[in-house]
């Protein structure tokens, strides 16, 4: 291992590369080894990341390094030297965490802040010494308006997913930050995506900054089919039983948001004939390590994971994965889907919509900025009678991140269902070619589209299944 690609060799002070020690790190990932020189180097900087590349420790760890090592004046409470913007309270939530994990060998002290919970004891903290404030922009204001918080010693400011705060229309209260800010500091902004708004920002944010960029993930976008069936959440266990028989899947992950409905999934589908095995965190080790390896096998045709216990597998290069339940969290959705069509192949993911899940569904097209083909529901499968819906279809709902519940309004406006076009896959993930009765029907609207272009009808290729698999628990989920 050469010097350049250890943490020693990023000149790192000793405490900061003993807690990344600490935290298993080995090896600083691209975007690390690129950004964190840059960051030392006290610049401003404009960074192209997503989330799973590593980003937060990319700006963490010289953050941490310069504010341990600098001279400083004395501290007053609730006058952070480093300001974190973030879109989302779980991404505010995971961020300072971080700060946490990073610095717990300095004596500097963080601080999260985040609306939808109470001020009070926000207020209370700020009274005490802040160094490092992780927040999100309205409550931010919030604080600033109440002059609870004083943002006049900010020597760093990192927005954090810019994009998605512009796309959640927060560019006026990001404004509004900038104009309490001393002129005179660093300024990192991190980005998934490059907008025209985005470059506006940073022009009028950033001097002379230093631009790095790591590959794009191999996300969404480009190799995996999509395509969603609106369903009733009390047809879904019985619709999904229907497609693995229908379309004789042999290898398909399927996710849930709660462990509860992944151990009753995974037990109708049992008593439907279909093996299937569920990971969860209230699984032992050694039961998630036999449930993987026999869907590695084939001896288990469907795992039904929640997303946590996913994360701490690699599994690559999967031909099927169903979402039972959409993610409320749209980058879990990214996370879900990259499980397949990796390493140039194609393959398929399909959500089970719900009514009360459109709002998800809208806030994932955002996300990856295509829309999720509607497709009918094949004339093959029979809803389950009443009486044999089980007691607890639904599972619990945490509130919609964003702003009030959303009322299911069909197809948004301006983006009608679209029906699967011929030569691309149907929801059942196959090249319509030869079964058209049995598949699934596109929706209405027959509209021409490019995804025929970019899918020529081909013969599926067989899929290598088990050799493709990697199991590594407690490697870099993301
Ligand atoms: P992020 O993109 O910042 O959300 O980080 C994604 C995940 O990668 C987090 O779970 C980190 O703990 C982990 N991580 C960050 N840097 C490294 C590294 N150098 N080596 C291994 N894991 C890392």
């Amino acid at each position: 291992m050469t010097v350049e690609n250890t943490f020693a060799g990023l000149a790192l002070a000793d405490p900061i590369l003993r807690a990344i020690a600490d935290a298993g790190y080995t090896t600083p990932t691209p975007i690390q080894a690129q950004a964190i020189p840059q960051v030392l180097q006290g610049g401003d900087l404009l960074a192209a990341a997503q989330t799973g590349t590593g980003k937060t420790a990319g700006f963490t760890l010289p953050i941490l390094h310069h504010l341990s090592t600098r001279a400083a004046q004395a501290p007053k409470p609730g006058r952070p030297r480093c300001l974190i913007l973030v879109p989302t309270r779980e991404l505010a939530a995971q961020v300072e965490e971080s700060v946490k994990t990073y610095g717990k060998y300095l004596s500097l002290t963080s601080m999260v802040m985040f609306g939808g919970v109470n001020i009070n004891p926000q207020f209370k903290a700020l009274k005490s010494r802040v160094d490092i404030l992780v927040a999100t922009p309205g409550r931010l204001l919030d604080h600033v308006g109440q002059k609870t918080v004083d943002l006049s010693g900010v020597e760093i400011l990192v927005l954090d997913e810019a994009d998605r705060m512009l796309d959640m229309g927060f560019i006026r209260d990001i404004k509004k930050v900038l104009a309490v800010l001393p002129k005179t500091r660093q300024n990192l902004l991190f980005s998934a995506t490059f907008s025209d708004e985005i470059r506006t920002l940073a022009n009028g944010l950033l001097h002379n900054p230093k631009s790095v960029e790591v590959a794009r993930r191999n996300t969404t976008v480009e190799v995996v089919e999509q395509s969603m069936h609106r369903v009733p959440q009390a047809h879904k266990r019985d619709l999904l039983a229907h497609l693995i028989k229908h379309h004789d899947w042999q290898q398909v992950l399927v996710f849930t948001r709660t462990k509860h409905g992944a151990n009753k999934l995974a037990e109708k589908l049992i008593k439907d004939g279909i093996t299937a095995a569920a990971i969860h965190g209230n699984k032992s080790q050694s039961a998630r390590t036999k449930a993987l390896a026999s869907f590695k096998d084939g001896s288990v045709r469907v795992l039904v994971a929640t997303d946590i216990a996913a994360r701490g597998i690699d599994i690559d290069q999967l031909p099927q994965v169903v979402n039972f339940e959409l993610p409320n969290v749209p980058e879990d959705y990214v996370h879900r889907i990259g499980r397949t069509g990796r390493a140039g192949a194609t393959g398929s993911a399909l959500s089970l919509v719900d009514d009360e899940e459109m709002g998800y569904l809208r806030d994932i097209e955002k996300l990856i900025k295509r829309s999720i083909v509607r497709v009918e529901i094949e004339p093959g499968f029979v809803p389950p009678a009443k009486a044999d819906l089980m007691s607890d279809e639904r599972p619990p709902r945490p509130p919609q991140g964003r702003g009030a519940p959303r009322q299911n309004n069909g197809p948004r406006q301006g983006q009608p269902s679209r029906p699967a076009q011929p030569g691309s896959r149907n929801a059942s993930g196959r090249a319509p070619q030869g079964k058209p009765a049995g598949g699934a029907k596109p929706a209405a609207r027959p509209a021409p589209d490019r995804a025929g272009a970019n899918h020529p009808a081909q013969p599926r290729k067989p899929r290598p299944q088990a050799a493709l698999f990697s199991s590594k628990p407690g490697s870099r989920g993301h």
